[in-house]
């Protein structure tokens, strides 16, 4: 069996959504089709709720919209009367649903994590039940019983054992395709609604694939795979056709907006090849990453850049030779949830410096400043930031 995910584009437009039935329903094998939110979606849930919760009446405008765009797109793509109907009782019990909560959000002027996490919910609850009308046999599976997180640092992280389980159990028998909506989860001792974070219906594929040894994971998206670099910049770039698992991860995380960066992982340990596929040119070769590559001898494969950064350096004659700082550095900022993405220290062992993302950086600072309080009033160590 496979697993393919079609994010927000392929799920976006009347041509796109009908080659994705097209592709679905080509395949031979069992498949387990895991959507995203239709294209815009989740950011205009978002902006609405703003909107909402600051008062701002045209918030109805916008909820207008993300009704007439769900709608239209029904209109377009279900001919058969009675699937319509039934379709649409389902839809329209979602959206009055979510115009409830605007309205609350709009009558308190308070949105609150929990309400915004259940809110973005609802584009991906939306589009799983249009694609599973949509195509042949489909059968819908609702991927708040099996993508379990906990709250960790006021975020939401996986919990893989229990998802892992839970996701075995839940497909111990395949239908022919299966469809799964992306990026959602509950929290497995609330059972609030959470999720796996922008981006995250990469994740929910990828988590998917690797519980049930998949034979593949193929991401359809709107691009036809990894490039050499950003073809915004730089114009001659090319789609790289052969990536080791190594290599993705590194792109993903430093700016290729391909992947969700954390994807890679769970089908890596389980070696399971992944095939990056564009829904607008689907006879394009895409990008396939596993483990084996034959082109080794090309040294640079792509470039990438990021944005949004931070350096902090902790520097100081009070740090040479003196066992324990980087200890403490890397100890403080765990504890308060900071991941940190390069590091660099000097031989000389008189400064460290780490990369934080921006919204960690003030944090960051101000953790280390506790933590070498001591050893800064006695000038001995001191912290720099650059942005
Ligand atoms: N709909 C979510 C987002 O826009 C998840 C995804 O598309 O992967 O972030
Ligand atoms: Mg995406």
């Amino acid at each position: 069996m496979k697993v393919m995910k079609f994010g927000g584009t392929s799920v976006g437009s009347v041509n796109s959504i009908l080659s994705v039935k097209e592709i679905v329903e080509a395949v031979k094998e069992p498949v387990i089709v895991v959507v995203s939110a239709l294209g815009g979606i989740t950011d205009k849930l978002i902006s609405t709720s703003l909107m909402a919760s600051k008062g701002d009446k045209n918030y109805e405008k916008e909820y207008a919209y993300i009704v007439g765009l769900h709608i239209s797109m029904i209109d377009e793509i279900i001919k058969d009367k009675e699937v319509k109907d039934d379709l649409l009782v389902k839809i329209n019990t979602l959206l009055s649903e979510l115009r409830d909560i605007y309205q609350g959000i709009y009558l308190i002027r308070d949105l609150s994590p929990k309400t915004s996490d259940t809110i973005v919910s609802y584009g991906e609850r939306l589009s799983s039940l249009i694609v599973t009308s949509l195509i042949d046999q489909a059968v819908l599976f609702d991927s708040r019983v099996f993508i379990k997180t906990e709250n960790k640092h006021s975020k939401h992280i996986l919990d893989s054992e229990l998802t892992n389980k839970l996701v075995k159990n839940t497909f111990l028998e395949l239908p022919k395709v299966s469809v799964v909506p992306g990026f959602i989860a509950t929290d497995k001792k609330s059972g609030e609604i959470t999720n796996l974070g922008r981006g995250g219906s990469d994740y929910t594929a990828s988590i998917i694939a690797a519980a049930l040894n998949a034979d593949s994971l193929e991401i359809w998206t709107d691009v036809d795979g990894f490039m050499t670099a950003d073809p915004k910049v730089i114009s001659t770039a090319y789609t790289i056709n052969e990536l080791s698992y190594v290599e993705a991860m590194e792109l993903c995380n430093f700016g290729a907006k391909v992947v969700y960066p954390p994807t890679i992982y769970p089908v890596f340990h389980k070696n399971i090849p992944v095939l990056i596929k564009n829904t607008f040119n689907p006879k394009g070769n895409g990008t396939i990453i596993k483990s084996q590559i034959n082109d080794q001898n090309k040294a640079i494969k792509g470039i990438s850049s990021i944005n949004n950064t931070s350096l902090i350096t902790v520097t100081g004659l009070g740090m040479v030779g003196v066992i324990g700082v980087n200890y403490r550095i890397f100890k403080t900022l765990a504890q308060n949830g900071i991941s940190v993405f390069l590091v660099s220290q000097a031989s000389s062992e008189n400064s460290t410096s780490i990369g934080v993302r921006n919204e960690d950086a003030a944090l960051a600072c101000m953790v280390l400043n506790q933590e070498f309080a001591k050893e800064i009033e006695m000038g001995e160590i001191s912290l720099l930031m650059q942005r």
